[in-house]
C-alpha cells in the first residue's frame, strides 16, 4: 500500500497523509517535515524554505531513498510532498523500479485558493511533538499543544507573500505530474474542502 498524497499548498495533505497512515498502520512520509527537521541544523536551507523555494532534486532524492528503504516502510507508507516536479516523479519511478515498489493510488486534493489562504494563515505546529492545528482542529486553549503542553508556532512560510509563491510553483509543475500519473491510471482527484477522516474510504476504494 503506497499512497501518494498531492495537491497544493493547505490543501491537506499533512492531516489526511496522518490519517490514512493510522488508519493502515504504515508510516506517512513528509518531505516538508524531512526538510525542516534538517534546516533545524542548516541556516541556508532554513532561509531557502522560508522563501518558498523547491530544494535541489538531489537533496530531497537522497533523503527519500534513504527514508523509503527503511524497516518501517515494509508494508508501504504515505508519501506526502514528493513529486513536486516531472524530475522527480521520474526519480519516483526509478526508485519504485530498484525496490521492487508500485503505487498504489495517486490521490490529488483540490480546495478553493480563498480556503487554502484562510487555513494557512491559521495553522501552527507544536514545537514539541509536532501536532497539528487549524480552522478545523483549533487547540483547546491557544498555543498550547492538547497533547504534551509544548508551545504551538507558525511555520515560517506560512506567509500570504510566501503563500502566493507556493501556489504559483505548484501549479507550474502540477499538470506535468499529473498527467504523467493520469496516463499509467493512477490519479484519482478529491475535494479536500472538509471531512478529512473520508480520506481512509477514498483511498481503499
Ligand atoms: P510542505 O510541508 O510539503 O508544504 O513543504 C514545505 C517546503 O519544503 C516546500 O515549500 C519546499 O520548499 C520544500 N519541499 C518539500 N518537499 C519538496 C520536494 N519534494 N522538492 C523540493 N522541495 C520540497
Amino acid at each position: 500500500m503506497i499512497y501518494i498524497l498531492t495537491g497544493g499548498p493547505a490543501t491537506g495533505k499533512g492531516t489526511r497523509s496522518d490519517i490514512l497512515a493510522k488508519a493502515l498502520n504504515i508510516p506517512h512520509i513528509s518531505t516538508g517535515d524531512m526538510l525542516r527537521e534538517k534546516a533545524q541544523k542548516d541556516e541556508e536551507l532554513k532561509a531557502s524554505l522560508s522563501r518558498g523555494e523547491l530544494v535541489p532534486d538531489s537533496m530531497i532524492n537522497a533523503l527519500l531513498e534513504e527514508r523509503i528503504t527503511r524497516k518501517d516502510c515494509v508494508n508501504g507508507f504515505v508519501l506526502d510532498g514528493y513529486p513536486r516536479t516531472y524530475a522527480q516523479a521520474v526519480e519516483l519511478d526509478r526508485l519504485f523500479e530498484k525496490y521492487g515498489l508500485s503505487i498504489t493510488k495517486v490521490m490529488e486534493l483540490v480546495v478553493p485558493d480563498e480556503l487554502a489562504f484562510k487555513r494557512i494563515l491559521e495553522r501552527k505546529k507544536c514545537d514539541n511533538c509536532g501536532e497539528q492545528y487549524g480552522i478545523d482542529f483549533p487547540p483547546e486553549v491557544d498555543d498550547v499543544c492538547d497533547k504534551c503542553g509544548g508551545h504551538l508556532s507558525i511555520r515560517t512560510d506560512d506567509t500570504k507573500e510566501t503563500l502566493a509563491k507556493r501556489i504559483n510553483t505548484y501549479r507550474e509543475n502540477a499538470k506535468e505530474i499529473l498527467d504523467y500519473y493520469r496516463d499509467k491510471g493512477l490519479l484519482y482527484t478529491y475535494d479536500a474542502s472538509h471531512n478529512p477522516e473520508s480520506v481512509v474510504e477514498d483511498a481503499l476504494n
